[in-house]
């Protein structure tokens, strides 16, 4: 007798960025076939790195690319968290051995286009897996357990689940929850990627390092087989509107950091055709299913970059969203029920936590960075990894 298939038609995903390409492996690995519908003319990442957190890795795992994934990274020895006015160190926090023993995997910087085309790979190479470029969803219609994405051509695909993961101007959240255009933080970042022979020599560190000063901080850490550096700066200039991907010249950019320490300042300097973002995210909300439709990673809970982990929730909410169809054997309603309940708490955490971080640790100024500094500088690494057991330790299906 041959069981009966957790989903009895395609499950379709509306869009092929991390969130969504995982999700469909996900569903390959528990036998659901998926078309994968992305709006782009080609499945692609910007040319920018990525943290990633052990987290992340125990989604590969799960997934079954954990190996394709850790072949692309750069193994980080810490995460450093400097001062950007007095040019000295705030924190400093292993993640080697003992850190990769505890959480049971590492912490680790990818370029977004490597660890992309790992997925776009493994969903090619799945015979279960359908990737459409060209296909932009516009609506969905829905009638008992039948779903249907409807596309801005006019075509339409039915199946038996949508899932919304398509990012942060969701067309299915549009739907779903109506809640708007995206709240604008005032926050700009700006991006850059430069050979590692233009960054300055005593700043080569195999570190993902933060420089935190008022309104302001800069990231550098090395990528793909330390040929790059990448370089994110961000400014809390109160931006209006929203931006994505700007080019921005130098001259521009600088003025939001004058004001900090000669080294950190230098980092701005080596940087080339810098492009500037500003960001959004939302309010956590508790609506993220709507019969067969549900949604997953940023369309579902977008968040600012500052605990670097609106990738890494993406790719848990993959895993969680098909280990709970299998567990629920293919009682769909049950599963997306459970998915919602159980990534719920956990991601608004991310979402409330990153705004906390902006104001708290990276953008404080006087007595405020004052106080960050005396806080963080007596904690011990063993101190740190207790404050971040409740993220990095579980493994996504709630453990
Ligand atoms: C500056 C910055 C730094 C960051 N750093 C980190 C970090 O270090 N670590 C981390 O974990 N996260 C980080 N993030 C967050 C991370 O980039 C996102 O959370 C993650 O990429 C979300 O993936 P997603 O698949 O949900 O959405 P997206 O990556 O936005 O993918 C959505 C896909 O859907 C497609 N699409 C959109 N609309 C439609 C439609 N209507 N029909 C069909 N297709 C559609 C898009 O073209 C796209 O391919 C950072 C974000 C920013 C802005």
């Amino acid at each position: 007798m041959t069981s009966k298939p957790l989903l009895d038609r395609p499950a379709i995903v509306c869009g092929g960025g991390i969130g969504g390409l995982a999700t469909a492996l996900g569903l390959a690995q528990k036998g659901i076939r998926s078309t994968v519908l992305e709006q782009a003319s080609r499945f692609g990442e910007i040319g920018a790195g990525i943290q990633l957190g052990p987290n992340a890795f125990h989604a590969f795992d799960y997934l079954g690319f954990g190996d394709a994934a850790r072949a692309q990274a750069v193994y980080i020895d810490r995460l450093a968290l400097m001062d950007a006015i007095e040019d000295a160190p705030i924190a400093d926090i292993p993640v080697d051995e003992p850190f990769r023993t505890r959480f049971g995997n590492p912490y680790a910087v990818v370029h977004r286009a490597d660890l992309h085309g790992v997925l776009v790979k493994a969903c090619m190479d799945s015979p279960l897996i359908e990737m459409r470029t060209d296909a932009r969803v516009v609506a969905y219609d829905q009638k008992g357990d039948t779903v249907t994405a409807i596309l801005a051509d006019g075509s339409r695909i039915a199946g038996g689940l949508l899932i919304g993961a398509d990012g942060l101007r969701s067309a299915i959240r549009a739907q779903l929850v109506g809640d708007g255009e995206p709240r604008v933080s005032g926050h700009t970042t700006y991006r850059s990627v430069i050979p590692t022979e233009k960054m300055p020599e005593e700043l080569r560190w195999n570190a993902a390092t933060l420089w935190a000063g008022p309104k302001c901080h800069i990231v550098h850490y090395p990528l793909s087989g330390w040929k790059v550096f990448n370089l994110v700066a961000t400014c809390h200039d109160d931006a209006p509107e929203p931006v994505s991907g700007k080019p921005v010249s130098k001259q521009e950019m600088r003025k939001g950091f004058e004001h900090v320490a000669a080294r950190p300042l230098s980092i701005i300097d080596n940087g080339e055709d810098w492009r500037l973002w500003v960001l959004c995210d939302r309010e956590p909300c508790e609506t993220w299913v709507d019969g067969r439709v549900v949604l997953l990673g940023d369309a579902a809970h977008p968040t600012l970059q500052y605990m670097a982990q609106g990738a890494c929730m993406a790719l848990e909410d993959a895993v969680c969203l098909s280990h709970k169809l299998e567990s629920h054997d293919g009682d769909v309603d049950a599963a997306l029920e459970d998915y919602r309940l159980e990534r719920i708490p956990r991601t608004a955490r991310v979402q409330m936590g990153s705004r906390l971080m902006g104001d708290h640790i990276f953008h404080p100024s006087g007595a405020r960075a004052m106080l960050r500094n005396s806080i963080m500088r007596a904690k011990t690494a063993e101190d740190y990894y207790d404050d971040l057991q409740w993220l990095y330790g579980g493994t996504g299906l709630g453990g």
